[in-house]
């Protein structure tokens, strides 16, 4: 069950951040991470122009134990596709994750599920973990139709994955209803979903069945100690929490012990 394995706290600044600002906040939560009990992995999915900032400060000795990442990467490995960064591109800077799929990327430059399991890809064959995002958007939750959703989601991505690579990801549910609106699942409904998302994940081999699998939408400290109470949530994917160092230090703090 998750709560023997550690607990893993993603930080997804989306696109906030400036040099001066980013550095204290990364030293911050560079230093307050070190506090933490060993079971829980920290990671932060900066911008783009932010990742060598992201390995000069949190890649050093003094760096500690946070890992970095990026947002999103392109599904092309390389080529004319102006604005886009390659998966490699955001290796090269110590990276560790790359968030693909995530419902403002769907919603906003329309990714499909098909598009997503591409870049999932991509961002394994460079050596990274794609955090892989699903979610269902009210109107789905309301009509019952949430496992639907998030079922064809993810299986769209493990179609194209063989058992090994399947195991190497982490996958994100974030309930689209939750992003941003101070409006979280309940502990509950979050855990009948990542229950559901585990048998999907078990269906493609024993090792998938274990990769992490995140809660996001509207994680604070006052919420995050029982969420990941839960069996099968194995941490968080924390949007406006994670730029406030207090506030995502408390998070990553709320993990249960190992
Ligand atoms: C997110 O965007 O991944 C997210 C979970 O946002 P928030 O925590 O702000 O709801």
């Amino acid at each position: 069950m998750a709560n023997q394995r550690s607990t893993l706290v993603v930080g997804n600044w989306k696109m906030h951040g400036r040099l001066a600002g980013n550095a204290a906040l990364l030293q911050r939560v560079a230093e307050g991470a070190r506090a933490l009990q060993q079971g829980v992995r920290v990671g932060v999915c900066v911008p783009f122009p932010y990742l060598s900032q992201a390995q000069a400060l949190l890649g050093g000795a003094d760096g500690g134990r946070v890992a970095w990442g990026a947002q999103d990467v392109s599904a092309h490995e390389q080529g004319a596709y102006t604005g886009e960064v390659a998966a490699e591109m955001v290796a090269e800077f110590g990276a560790a994750y790359a968030i693909v799929g995530h419902s403002e990327r769907r919603a906003y430059h329309h990714e499909s599920s098909e598009l997503v399991a591409v870049k999932a890809q991509r961002a394994l064959a460079a050596g990274l973990t794609p955090i892989v995002c699903v979610g269902e958007m009210l109107e789905q939750r309301e009509a019952g139709a949430t496992r639907d959703v998030v079922g064809a989601q993810l299986d769209v991505v493990l179609a194209v994955l063989s058992a090994d690579e399947a195991a190497r990801i982490v996958v994100a549910y974030e309930p689209v209803w939750a992003i941003g609106t101070g409006k979280s699942a309940t502990a509950q409904e979050a855990q009948e979903v990542h229950a559901f998302l585990r048998a999907r994940l078990a269906a493609k081999g024993a090792q998938a069945a274990g990769v992490p699998l995140l809660y996001g939408g509207s994680v604070k400290p006052d919420n995050a100690a029982e969420l990941f109470r839960q069996p099968d949530i194995d941490g968080g994917l924390i949007g406006g929490a994670s730029l406030k160092d207090a506030d995502f230090l408390a998070i990553c703090a709320a993990a249960p012990a190992v």
